[in-house]
């Protein structure tokens, strides 16, 4: 018996696990493989939507499903929060105090938002990325702003989703202007690097937009603390910023099982093969998604993309096809620039963004993606990806035998 466990049901952890128990259909019922996938909380969320819920009032019921109607049948399935991974005795403890030994691991426990690492930050920020619960909160909150500076941004790199800061602001910019409200109501960017976004191409593009839109870029602004009674950020470089409201992206981190384990460095990110996604020094764990230190966006396409390679090279292994597959790095991130249009980002570990045109079609495109979500996740849209995106997501080829 393989016994293939899958720590975490989001975007990464599900499909794989989907892809898995639909492959080795045979070998499941034969009692040759078992598929068992561990969640901590049993829901997952379409992230992507919360940007709709914050901006859009987009119901935060839509945007979430039982993990359990995502997997397919043949899958174990339980709620149960990992608090400890072992690689040298193959295996996992939970907070119900269960052990599961695996042959193969692949940890896809995503990413938390680390909120007590700037002081004050917590009191003061809403955040539109760790929960419906939240975004509903910022939805609420600019509903009463009438004046004043409104600050988004990123306090700290990486975090997950890179255009969803840049796309808070132009959303915000948007919904000011359609209720006329764009000459009293100041959009600040803040962000700890030189430019609005990591990569330079796509950054120059957004500091045109931001100029033509009256969105004001505050580089070199790393948040030391923030007074939320008075509504300053003060920055190490010694500038401050006042503001009416604040929804800045916090710092992120591993989740705490990964940092208690100590299989990541000090932020839990996962030492891990760019290409074959086994944690370094492994053989049998692979970390896929956010949770890996990857040079790659932490995004939900690329935790896709990722997936299917783990996913063939397992059922490789056992079938012992020779097949070996590469990750590429492959990004494809849409950024919503406001008004119908989005532009997206593409890029692999060897190939640096094209310059991209904010269009209505790319926007459709990020539509439609999100109404297939559902059943991508379930693994059946393969062929379709596949088609999309090509080679330029992974190498695959026979491995000659020594
Ligand atoms: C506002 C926003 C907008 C975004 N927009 C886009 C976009 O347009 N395009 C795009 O590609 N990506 C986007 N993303 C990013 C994308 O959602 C994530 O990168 C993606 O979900 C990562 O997949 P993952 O499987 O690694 O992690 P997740 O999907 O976060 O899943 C991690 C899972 O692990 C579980 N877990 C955590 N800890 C434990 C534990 N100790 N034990 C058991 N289970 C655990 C969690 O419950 C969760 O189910 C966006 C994200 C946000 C927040």
């Amino acid at each position: 018996m393989r016994r293939i466990l899958v720590l975490g049901g989001g975007t990464a952890g599900t499909l794989v696990a989907n892809l898995l128990a639909r492959e080795l259909g045979a070998e499941i019922m034969k009692g040759d493989v078992e598929i068992t996938l561990l969640d901590e909380d049993g829901n997952h969320v379409f992230q992507p939507n919360l940007l709709y819920t914050s901006f859009k009032g987009m119901k935060p019921e839509k945007i979430v499903r039982p993990e359990k109607k995502l997997l397919h049948k043949r899958i174990n399935f339980s709620i149960d929060r990992v608090t400890k991974i072992n690689f040298t005795n193959n295996k996992v403890i939970t907070e119900s105090n269960k052990t599961y030994i695996y042959d193969d691991l692949i940890i896809a426990v995503g990413s938390k938002i680390a909120r007590d690492e700037i002081l004050g930050f917590d009191e003061a920020n809403l955040d539109f990325h760790s929960s419906q619960e939240n975004a509903l909160k910022v939805w609420e909150r600019i509903q009463e702003i009438r004046k004043g500076k409104v600050v988004v941004g990123v306090s700290a790199f990486p975090h997950k989703c890179p255009p969803a800061p840049v796309e808070a602001a132009f959303l915000l910019e948007e919904f000011f202007k359609k209720r006329k409200l764009k000459d009293n109501v100041e959009i600040h960017f803040i962000t700890p690097i030189s430019r609005p976004y990591p990569d330079p191409t796509i950054s120059n593009t957004i500091e045109r937009h931001f100029k033509e839109r009256g969105i004001i870029i505050h580089p070199f602004f790393n948040i030391d603390r923030v007074d939320s009674e008075k509504k300053i950020i003060y920055s190490l470089e010694g500038t401050d910023l006042e503001f009416e409201a604040m929804f800045v992206v916090p710092p992120h981190k591993a989740p705490q099982a990964i940092i208690d384990s100590k299989i990541g460095d000090e932020d839990g990110w996962i030492p891990t093969d760019k290409y074959t996604l086994l944690v370094n020094g492994q053989k049998n764990v692979y970390a896929i998604g956010d949770v890996a230190d990857l040079r790659t966006s932490k995004s939900g396409v690329t935790a896709h993309l990722e997936a299917v390679v783990v996913a063939r090279n397992i059922i490789a292994d056992i079938r012992q096809t020779g097949e070996r597959c590469k990750f590429t790095g492959r990004t494809h991130c849409p950024m919503d620039v406001g008004y119908g249009k989005a532009l997206f980002v593409i890029s692999t570990y060897d190939k640096a963004a094209k310059d991209a045109k904010p269009t209505r079609r790319n926007l459709l495109m990020k539509k439609a993606f999100a109404q297939m979500y559902w059943t991508a996740v379930g693994g059946s849209l393969e062929w379709l990806f596949d088609r999309y995106f090509g080679e330029d997501a992974r190498e695959c080829f026979i491995e000659e035998p020594i």
